[in-house]
């Protein structure tokens, strides 16, 4: 795809990076080229057209793609933030990361039960923040719509991890 292309380019990778034996695969520089970010939020956007009703992003990169998904698509947009961060009623999961551990929270009655969330990230790497994410969905009441990411590690199994959800990664690697 279009899109496809770009990450292929643009994409940056750093060896060691947080920690040693870590292959980070940077996005930013898929971010900050204009063509790219609209080819992402496009395809992202297209892929799931007319089956959602929201967008959550999680924090941080995620935020971009839901913030831009959310008006291309004239639809809800909704942040799952790193703990602690939300006030007033919110749902926790604690998850395990690729390097460490770490907990997301979700702010309860933000949209009507059942309503469609779509959830986007840049990178699906373990599995483990966006199968977090997926059980703050449906707890606080709403449906799996599906997930989207720009970069799917495909040696770490993430997939695996997300049962029966559409997935739709723009490049595998
Ligand atoms: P997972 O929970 O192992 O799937 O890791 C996914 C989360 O960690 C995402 O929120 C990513 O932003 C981040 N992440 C994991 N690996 C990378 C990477 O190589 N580059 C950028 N972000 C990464």
């Amino acid at each position: 795809t279009p899109a496809a292309t770009h990450v292929t380019t643009l994409l940056a990778s750093y060896p060691d990076f947080p920690q040693p034996g870590i292959l980070f695969r940077d996005l930013n520089p898929v971010f900050a080229d204009a063509a790219a970010f609209r080819a992402l939020i496009d395809e992202l956007a297209g892929r799931f057209a007319g089956e959602f009703d929201a967008v959550a992003g999680i924090e941080a990169r995620g935020f971009l793609l839901a913030a831009a998904v959310g008006y291309a698509a004239d639809v809800a947009v909704l942040a799952v933030r790193k703990g602690g961060k939300l006030p007033g009623a919110v749902l926790s999961e604690e998850y395990d990361l690729e390097y460490g551990s770490a907990c997301l929270e979700l702010e309860i009655g933000q949209l009507a039960a059942g309503s469609r969330v779509l959830v986007l990230d840049d990178v699906l790497a373990t599995g483990g923040t966006i199968a977090a994410t997926s059980r703050l969905i449906e707890r606080a009441g709403y449906a799996l719509a599906g997930v989207g990411v720009v970069l799917e590690l495909t040696e770490l199994a993430g997939r695996g991890r997300l049962g029966d959800a559409a997935v739709h990664a723009i490049v595998a690697l």
